[in-house]
């Protein structure tokens, strides 16, 4: 449960604790010998007070935060199911007439419900148990929630018991069209969470396009952050993270992929890569063959899921494995970057002023484009260059 503050009528009235997951809002107010502000259910449409020992108020609202009904009940009662509803607040029996709220407020919590914009929830990667409480509220409060597979996302929301919220599909083929829908919405005054089948959206997954149109038509994007595969294998690999590369999915033939690889060869920082099981072998036999078999990777497998493994060695290493063990699972491949070039040799730099001369450079162009080729010292080639 996560805490905020209950807003009724735009006066700010008590704090508010918010129940968005299933078990949250079965646990409710039981168990409570009072309560001091509100408990928002979100969703729900229906209450009881089985258990419980005192009275409490209780108020239904739709998904604009509009109350519907209100009603004290006394313990041990079922409230009445509420159509229409899509939040339920409860508190202290006589709370509502303090704080003026009756049917027809307007009911708000400072986190957000009823604002309009785009919100990006990250989701777990493996593990349920890593969806974050306030991933939960803002599935729980959206009036739509973007997504790439229905059943997916749908599986991820029974989990939490939120039922029948408007999905969108938002995938890699409609996200162009999609977009504008995300946008409407949003401009009707939606809050529209965006998800991804798995972490991120928006890394690797779609995302980029709605954030883009939704900032150019400007309203509010909002990120809830969360597990994502990249940074989770990238902190768990050994290798430098103080500067890294994401290079996600390289292309997969042609000229383009063997441009990036080119660039990877060459590139300093810790590189994170993504790839399918069965292009694994493939992707660590081009990685030798440009950037030698025995620079180091680290490679996650299943990360936070049943089978996770981690795995670190050489990218020569890494290839034998896979002809021993066919992959399986999804994973994540972390290159160090390469080694920096040595310091060129007092010939070599005399040989490269001479050069410069020789076609005609004064001295003090010879040693600023050695120094700036060869990325040495002004003050060690003009030392060279005289001496
Ligand atoms: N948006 C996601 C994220 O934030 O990590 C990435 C989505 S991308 C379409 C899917 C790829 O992420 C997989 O092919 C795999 O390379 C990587 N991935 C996702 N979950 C993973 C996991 N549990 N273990 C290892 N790699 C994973």
């Amino acid at each position: 449960m996560s805490e905020s503050l209950l807003i009724v009528d735009d006066v700010v009235c008590a704090r508010a604790e918010v129940a968005a997951t299933l078990a949250a809002r079965r646990r409710g107010l039981l168990g409570r010998t009072g309560i001091d502000g509100a408990l928002l259910l979100s969703p729900a449409r229906q209450v009881h007070t089985f258990g419980m020992q005192f009275p409490i108020d209780v108020a239904w609202c739709d998904r604009r935060g509009t109350v519907l009904r209100v009603a004290t009940l006394e313990p041990a009662r079922l409230g009445a199911f509420v159509w229409r509803s899509r939040s339920v607040i409860e508190a202290a029996a006589g709370a509502f007439s303090t704080w003026q709220l009756g049917v027809g407020s307007a009911v708000r919590h400072t986190v957000g419900v009823n604002k309009a914009a785009l919100v990006l929830v990250a989701t777990p990667i493996g593990n349920l148990g890593d969806l974050s409480p306030r991933a939960a509220e803002a599935l729980g409060a959206a009036d739509t929630i973007a997504c790439e597979d229905t059943r997916r996302t749908g599986r991820l929301l029974a989990h939490l018991g939120i039922s029948a919220p408007r999905l969108l599909v938002v995938n890699e083929h409609t996200e162009y069209d999609a977009t504008s829908t995300v946008v409407e919405r949003i401009r009707a005054g939606e809050r529209v969470v965006l998800v991804s089948d798995a972490g991120m959206p928006g890394i690797s997954d779609p995302g980029e396009l709605c954030v883009r149109a939704v900032i150019d038509a400007g309203f509010p994007v909002e990120v809830v952050p969360g597990p994502s595969a990249a940074d989770t294998m990238l902190v768990a690999s050994g290798l430098p993270t103080g500067r890294f590369v994401f290079e996600g999915f390289l292309p997969r033939k042609g000229a383009e992929r063997a441009a990036r690889l080119t660039e990877l060869a060459g590139e300093g920082r810790t590189t994170v890569l993504y790839e399918a099981p069965h292009r694994l072998a493939r992707t660590l036999r081009d990685l030798a063959e440009k950037c030698g078999a025995d620079r180091r990777v680290a490679i996650g497998r299943e990360l936070t899921k049943v089978y996770e493994e981690l795995w670190r060695g050489t990218v020569g290493e890494a290839l034998a494995r896979t002809e021993e063990v066919t992959p399986r699972g999804e994973y994540v491949v972390v290159l160090a970057g390469a080694d920096a070039p040595p310091e060129p040799d007092d010939d070599d730099l005399i040989a490269a002023i001479n050069r410069e001369k020789a076609a005609g450079a004064s001295t003090r162009d010879a040693v600023d484009a050695v120094a700036g080729r060869h990325g040495v010292s002004k003050r060690r080639v003009y030392a060279l260059a005289i001496g």
